[in-house]
């Protein structure tokens, strides 16, 4: 449920309301926008408080939200959220880029990739330390070793990184270095991980699970939320379908939809969405041409010594190239969003 505050309404009268629903048992979340505030009241049954504060001074309307996912609902917040990362607003005017491997494999490679992907306009460099693997037996990425490549790297470029956490142990682990967790696809309903890292105060990149439906990513990202951390950045990455040629099938149903329903900003990952690198360039520009604020891309300096997801990343003249597309075809789309 949320209650409208008035345009006139003072400061002591959202006290009061926001005691009345503490004192009743709920949380409050507060949503500040140009014109009014709104209440956002969360636990079990909010509505059965309706008529209490429905008629207390500053309320113009008490509104029940009856989907499931309240926080990330548009009714809650009606502009777009804007995420800080480095000097960029993501989910706001101009396109946001993270680009850099699947993996810190090597630090020479990692390194220079860096550098390309910054040189073609990346806002943003990539690197798992900690690898979710589906075979025990695959490269499970540096661990602790890879988090002095990521300083430096992050020392050389300036790039914010985003990095993945796979347990609670390892945002620790990150703590001095990623400016944004990653939770992966196959962490994505882990609610214990959820929730650890909606106590920190860093933006967290929520990936959409292999088989997860629309509204459970949207209750992960309520998990997040709720706990007070409201920078969350969703990602498309695909689904799994019966279709083989292709690693998943890149959801594009998911952008303009989740612009709908939420006002989280929502960005997409074609390497994983395809898992061809012939595929991510024009799965790229068709996330854009759909609305995604930004774009995740795989890219590594020697894609064949990769130690994961070699098949699936651009090398650095390919990122290039990509960058190059997207700025006609921001132009075209007339949108007021800019690339580097
Ligand atoms: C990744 O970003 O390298 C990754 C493991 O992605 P996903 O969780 O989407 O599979
Ligand atoms: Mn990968």
């Amino acid at each position: 449920m949320i209650i409208v505050m008035r345009h006139d309404a003072t400061k002591a009268q959202l006290e009061n309301l926001v005691a009345q629903v503490h004192a009743r048992g709920f949380r409050a979340h507060l949503s500040g926008g140009d014109e009014r505030t709104v209440i956002g009241v969360i636990g079990i049954d909010p509505f059965s408080i309706r008529d209490v504060v429905a008629d207390a001074p500053g309320v113009a309307e008490v509104v029940r939200i009856t989907r499931p996912f309240k926080l990330s609902n548009r009714e809650f917040r009606a502009g777009d959220t804007h995420v800080r990362v480095g000097d960029h607003d993501v989910g706001g005017d101009s396109l946001w880029i993270v680009a850099g491997p699947c993996s810190v494999d090597d630090e020479e490679l990692f390194l220079e990739t860096a550098r390309r992907v910054k040189q073609a306009g990346a806002h943003a460099l990539r690197g798992g330390v900690f690898k979710p693997r589906t075979s025990p037996y695959s490269f499970q990425g540096l661990r602790g070793d890879g988090v002095d490549i990521l300083k430096e790297a992050r020392r050389e470029t300036g790039l914010p990184l985003v990095c993945e956490v796979l347990a609670a142990p390892d945002i620790e682990a990150l703590a001095d270095v990623a400016d944004v967790l990653q939770i992966g696809a196959r962490n994505m309903q882990n609610f214990a991980l959820l929730s650890e890292v909606g106590r920190v105060r860093k933006p967290v990149l929520l990936k959409r699970g292999m088989s997860a439906t629309i509204e459970e990513w949207l209750l992960s990202a309520e998990y997040v939320l709720s706990q007070g951390n409201y920078d969350v950045i969703l990602c498309e990455r695909g689904i799994r379908t019966f279709e083989t040629y292709t690693r998943n099938t890149l959801d594009l149903n998911a952008v303009p939809l989740i612009r709908e329903l939420s006002h989280l900003p929502v960005i997409v990952d074609p390497s994983h969405g395809t898992g061809r690198r012939s595929l991510v360039s024009p799965m790229a520009l068709a996330a854009i041409a759909a609305g995604a604020h930004g774009l995740m891309i795989e890219v590594h300096a020697h894609p064949e010594a990769a130690l994961s997801d070699g098949a699936q990343s651009l090398t650095p003249a390919g990122f290039q190239e990509l960058v190059d597309q997207l700025k006609p075809l921001v132009r075209a789309l007339r949108k007021p969003v800019a690339v580097p």
